[in-house]
């Protein structure tokens, strides 16, 4: 296969240097105000969706169509795979069509990356395993940002739930700190990562003062071998975010989605005006844009 000069890949947050991210921020500021632009109108994108997604696979089409690009959704339902098809092969075969870009997500966690060498357009990780969600953490980042206009160096932010497990928290432990950005991990130890290198608490009350930002996530029970709690209902006895444990403080509330109403953050929560998760949704858009942009005008 001939192999197309400059490919580059978006597999983790590593993959882009601080000074990338930087001006990746930058397009998306310009794509939230501006919306639309037919900069990529004669490409084509292929969705490789092999996990259950709406927020990150309708964000991706909406950002390419935005940008005037094409989006082939590949029906999973009815693909090769079922067939009995290797991943690979099936990679192969979509990027022998000539794609521009490939957005895949996978629960093998590394897949992504093992396939870069079937094909000859950018691969965009769109989650993989517990392993990355880079677009996530950046439209994270850029919301955090965003929110207190530039100024986070030095700010502190809690990751609260199911750490262990979560690719959300897995990118955004090694994203966060490349900007200063000073980490508690609060969770019950079952859902705390071995991890050594940031503080660590078992509950919000005993860091919520001294925090700057709150991100919550969903317990992932789908990759649970075991069952840690008798019903969610009883984790979120401990670890919902409530308006009890923000008070009136002024913290920053994130969740990458899908919120568990209830279990991980309370209804009078996701009402407030401090808990920015549709926000994230929209600048979501405007993130997978600049990245779209970025690595089809640089591959080729
Ligand atoms: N949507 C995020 C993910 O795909 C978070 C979650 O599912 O809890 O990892």
């Amino acid at each position: 296969m001939p192999k197309a000069k400059n490919t580059r890949h978006f597999i983790t947050q590593d993959d882009f240097t601080t000074d990338e991210i930087k001006e990746v921020f930058a397009m998306a500021d310009i794509f939230n105000d501006t919306k639309s632009s037919n900069t990529l109108q004669d490409k084509l994108i292929v969705t490789l969706f092999f996990e259950n997604s709406t927020r990150t696979r309708s964000s991706f089409e909406i950002a390419a169509k935005r940008l005037g690009a094409k989006v082939v959704n590949l029906d999973l339902g009815t693909s090769s795979s079922s067939k009995g098809e290797s991943i690979e092969d099936t990679v192969a075969n979509l990027n022998a069509m000539n794609p521009d870009a490939i957005v895949m997500r996978h629960r093998t966690s590394g897949l992504p990356k093992s396939l870069t060498r079937y094909v000859n357009c950018p691969i965009i990780n769109a989650g993989d395993g517990k392993n990355s969600h880079p677009t996530q953490a950046l439209l994270d980042l850029y919301t955090i940002q965003e929110h207190f206009r530039g100024d986070i160096d030095g700010k502190s932010i809690a990751i609260v739930g199911d750490i262990k497990n979560s690719r959300v928290a897995s990118s955004n432990i090694k994203l966060l700190p490349r900007f200063g950005l000073k980490l508690i991990l609060v969770a019950p130890e079952c859902f705390m990562p071995m991890d050594d290198e940031f503080e660590k608490a078992h509950q919000l009350t005993d860091v919520i003062d001294r925090v700057d930002i709150v991100m919550s996530l969903r317990t992932q029970i789908e990759r649970h071998s075991e069952s840690h709690y008798k019903s969610l209902e009883q984790y979120g006895q401990d670890y919902c975010i409530t308006k009890d444990i923000f008070g009136d403080r002024d913290v920053l509330l994130l969740h990458p989605g899908p919120v568990n109403r209830n279990i991980d953050i309370s209804d009078d929560m996701l009402a407030d005006t401090r808990c920015k998760v549709l926000r994230q949704v929209t600048n979501g858009v405007a993130i997978r844009m600049a990245i779209l942009l970025k690595l089809l005008e640089t591959s080729g």
